[in-house]
């Protein structure tokens, strides 16, 4: 069965669906996203995916292409055309078509492109494992709030990391660690303390981590959130990384260095059991 992409309101054969190259996303990079997880046909925090859509759309001046009611819409049809009961849906806004300049058009009209990917989301064979990460120099720019395509710098760091035989990279900043290049970074410190970067234009404020830190706090476990330095990964109990795609995800090397015994350690894993179990629960399309 052949994918069908939405483009602007037609759900059309992948071969089929086409932006313009004058699209200001294509351009200029010119445009946000959001990427949200189907579970058995549904979609797991898809309001609150929305709302961050809301907003970056909004720190960027950017007109929505229609409303959430109508996303949500062509969103349902769209698993239901595909069939897919599990994997993510990709989402993306951009300011459109106009000739290439750089202050934002006058007239253009946002463009809406949505498609799925089937993908093994409870499954993922780096559960047991963990996963290995490198630290690297942070080169994205200043507006890490705003969801934008502009994934260059990310896309060079996972690079970076597979080439030195690691899964991912954190990324550093004056010595803290901003976040991983898809996903939030923490730290369990020596005292069971859950650490992990403040909110603000440095990192992305993902949704996973919104629910996980929840959960956390719900669990008694302690929370601070606060920059840690790369010194501190090396002093860590467990490490570990949330986004919507990989959940909770347990980090077990660090740079070359066991974090902790070198394996996912037990706050890890208990987050990621709790975020499943109520994954469901949140699943609101
Ligand atoms: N930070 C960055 C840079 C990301 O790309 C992502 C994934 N979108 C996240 C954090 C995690 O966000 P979420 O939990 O909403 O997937």
């Amino acid at each position: 069965m052949t994918r069908l992409i939405y483009v602007n309101g037609d759900f059309l054969p992948e071969q089929d669906a086409k932006i313009s190259v004058l699209d200001r996303g294509f351009l200029f990079a010119d445009a946000v996203y959001e990427v949200s997880t189907i579970l058995d046909g549904k979609l797991v925090d898809n309001k609150a995916h929305l709302r961050r859509l809301a907003r970056s759309l909004s720190e960027l001046d950017m007109a929505a292409p229609c409303s959430d009611e109508d996303i949500i819409a062509a969103q349902h049809k769209l698993l239901e055309l595909n069939g897919v009961k599990e994997g993510l849906l990709y989402l993306q806004v951009s300011r459109g078509v106009a000739d290439r300049d750089f202050p934002y058009p006058e007239h253009s009209e946002s463009s809406l492109v949505m498609f799925t990917q089937a993908k093994n989301i409870l499954d993922n064979p780096k559960i047991k494992s963990g996963l290995k990460v490198i630290s690297t120099p942070d080169l994205r720019w200043k507006r890490r709030d705003i969801k934008t395509v502009g994934l260059l710098a990310p896309s060079m760091a996972k690079q970076e990391a597979l080439r030195a035989g690691a899964d991912d990279a954190w990324m550093v900043e004056d010595d803290f660690i901003t976040e991983g290049t898809s996903n939030n970074a923490y730290i369990v410190t020596p005292d069971n303390v859950i650490k992990t970067r403040h909110l603000g234009n440095e990192i992305l404020a993902g949704i996973t981590r919104t629910a996980v830190l929840k959960f956390a706090k719900e669990a008694g476990i302690d929370v601070i959130e606060e920059p840690f330095t790369v010194a501190e990964v090396k002093q860590a109990k467990e490490a570990f990384i949330t986004s919507a795609s990989m959940f909770v995800m347990p980090v077990v090397n660090f740079d070359g260095d066991d974090v902790g015994n070198g394996k996912p350690g037990p706050i890890t894993i208990q987050l990621r059991k709790v975020y499943i179990a109520t994954a469901m629960e949140r699943a609101d399309l």
